[in-house]
């Protein structure tokens, strides 16, 4: 009818032959079910009526046969459980046997589409009766992004996102498992703390991306080298296994092997050849420990061990790493005072130049030690340099040495070590400009000794941190060369003033051919730089005859002097023996002296 109104029409014949018609308005009932059909038919969730005893489907939506690819046609011809994956038909039939078709969304089934695609549904159900049949009208809510995000979430949550090995709080979770089991079934597992050895050479030298890459490749291997033990990235290079294999502890030193022996062919990335090795630390529930805490402290001291017992090794935790662990530790404790007590000083050993003239000193700090006696600078230095105690300490002989040098003869130079550690962290050319300043010290008179673990770190900034030493006027030495990462390149680029050989190349020569090859290079190259060559460590006449023969400009060693207390070398840095200050055993600064 005209207005979109539709008018029902009703003829009856009467006995009479007659005929009665009747119109009724429905436009309201036509109105209502064309929105009721719309809102089925072009719902944007897919929605289906289901027969709850046969699982017949009796209608489905657009929607639906867009998001399963099916056409109607197929599946109006399909039941319900061609859209479950098989492994939940079992479950679907209960569903229906129990619920009549009543479901609500909390939980989600998997569906699978027409193109084999698993998809995860929530569905929500309510019985009907629909073309006299017992059904159900079921709408789908398709949960598979969400639920992948989500389970991408806990993935990251406990997932280490560079190498996707396990992370830190993983690791908290597989050994609360493994330690529950251990104690219910009384068996045992170990802990092995795993460290790549001087990896961050690789960042070091070739930069972040390459050193990811590295770590990247070395995880991988380590993962396969695992066979399925639970292995898990805690941090840089850091990594930890545990395993419950049997026999303990052999299986766990069998682990170590197989995941040091993942690296024994070298890592290629981007044309360069890395050679990786690791040590390991193993700790093995009961006998070392009873809990996490304890577990990993041991596995930590076996791993300490391991590392300054020369790198690529494995080792069992003990008792004794316990106590060496503990001594250490008290030795960092003891330290932190040291300073402030004064139990720091300094001795110092003369350098010659080949024409026998004395051209300065090295100051060596050591530690009068209350109870220990006196502690070398090897001991207790790396202690320093792996606390924060170093900036202190170094901070403290550049002053000591700059004020005592300040009252020796002037031509007379003093030469302070400074660790790579004092030289990256801090402000190194602050605390020397004020040390200078302070102590009246000319600062050409001042060497600072590095070794080249400053510029392992980051070439660039050692340069240009040196070059910023250089401008207050002091020299640059590069101590113990031959033994780090010495690399020729450096020498060029470095504003050095003298390269000192280390005593190891000293002490063998005479013995090996090698060293004497190598002593002979290192002039050799250090000449062709303008630079002077420092020998140290020399014992010998024989040793200072052959360095002579090979044009070594500068010595240092026990033959030439042993490093002392500056009132032994007193008429040498010009200083009368019986200064009343020193005879007092006061290290002050005295007014210069001549
Ligand atoms: P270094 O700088 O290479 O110092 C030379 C070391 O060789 C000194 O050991 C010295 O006593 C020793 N030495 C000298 N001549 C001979 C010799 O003829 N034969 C033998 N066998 N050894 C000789 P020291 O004093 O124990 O120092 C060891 C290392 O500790 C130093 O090596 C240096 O790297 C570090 N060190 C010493 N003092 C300081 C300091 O004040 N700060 C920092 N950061 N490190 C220091
Ligand atoms: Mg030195
Ligand atoms: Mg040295």
């Amino acid at each position: 009818m005209p207005g979109d109104r539709w008018i029902r029409i009703e003829e009856r014949r009467t006995a009479e032959g007659g005929s009665i018609g009747i119109r009724v308005d429905i436009t309201d009932l036509k109105r209502r079910e064309a929105s009721f059909r719309l809102l089925f038919e072009e719902n944007p969730l897919p929605m289906w009526v289901v027969d709850v005893n046969t699982l017949e489907l009796l209608a489905v939506n657009a929607a639906t046969c867009r998001h399963y690819g099916y056409s109607r046609e197929q599946m109006l011809s399909m039941t319900v459980e061609d859209l479950r994956v098989p492994e939940e038909t079992e479950r679907l039939h209960s569903e229906f046997r129990q619920n009549k078709g009543l479901q609500t969304a909390q939980d989600t089934r998997r569906h699978i589409t027409a193109d084999g695609r698993v998809i995860d549904v929530a569905i929500e159900a309510r019985p009907l009766r629909y073309n006299d049949r017992d059904a159900c009208v079921a709408v789908a809510f398709d949960m598979t992004d969400r639920k992948r995000a989500e389970q991408r979430i806990l993935h990251l949550a406990c997932h280490d996102a560079l190498t996707d090995l396990p992370n830190r709080a993983a690791v908290d979770d597989q050994f609360s498992r493994v330690l529950d089991d251990a104690r219910r079934r009384g068996g045992g597992f170990a802990v092995l703390c795993i460290d790549f050895d001087r990896f961050k050479q690789i960042n070091d030298l070739f930069g972040h991306s390459m050193g990811d890459k590295a770590l990247r490749e070395a995880s991988r291997r380590l993962d396969v080298a695992a066979q399925g033990v639970f292995l898990a990235r805690i941090g840089g290079d850091e990594f930890i296994a545990i395993t419950e294999k049997d026999p303990l502890p052999s299986s766990a030193e069998l682990l170590a092997n197989r995941l040091r022996g993942a690296l024994e062919r070298g890592i290629e990335i981007d044309g360069h050849c890395f050679d990786l090795d690791l040590s390991v630390g193993i700790s093995v529930y009961p006998r070392d420990g009873e809990d996490a805490r304890s577990l990993f402290a041991s596995a930590d001291a076996a791993l300490y061990r391991a590392k300054h017992e020369g790198r690529g090794a494995i080792r069992f935790f003990t008792p004794a790493m316990d106590q060496q662990l503990r001594d250490r530790n008290a030795l960092e404790r003891e330290l932190r005072s040291a300073v402030g007590n004064g139990e720091l000083f300094l001795e110092y050993q003369p350098q010659r130049h080949s024409n026998g003239e004395i051209i300065g000193f090295e100051a060596l700090v050591r530690w009068q030690h209350p109870r220990r006696g006196t502690v070398t600078p090897a001991e207790f230095i790396p202690i320093a340099e792996e606390s924060d105690l170093i900036g202190e300490i170094g901070e403290w002989v550049l002053r000591e040495a700059c004020r005592e040098a300040a009252s020796w003869n002037d031509e007379l130079q003093v030469a302070v070590n400074v660790s790579a550690i004092q030289f990256r962290r801090g402000d190194l050319q602050g605390v020397v400009r004020t040390v200078l300043h302070e102590s009246g010290l000319p600062p050409a008179r001042l060497e600072l000794e590095i070794t080249d673990g400053v510029l392992i770190e980051n070439v660039a900034r050692a340069a240009s941190m040196l070059n910023a030493l250089k401008i207050l006027g002091v020299r640059i030495a590069l101590d113990d060369f031959g033994t780090g990462y010495s690399s020729l390149s450096y020498l060029q680029s470095l504003p050095l003033d003298r390269i000192k050989i280390d005593q190891s190349f000293i002490a063998s020569l005479g013995r090996t051919d090698r060293s004497l090859a190598v002593v002979r290079a290192v002039i050799g190259l250090a000449h062709g730089l303008g630079l002077p060559v420092l020998a140290e460590g020399v014992e010998t006449n024989d040793q200072l005859r052959t360095l002579i023969r090979e044009g070594c400009d500068e010595m240092q060693g026990y033959l030439i002097g042993r490093p002392r207390s500056v009132e032994v070398y007193a008429d040498i840095v010009g200083r009368d023996r019986e200064d009343p200050d020193h005879a007092s055993g006061e290290r002050r600064r005295l007014s210069p002296a001549r």
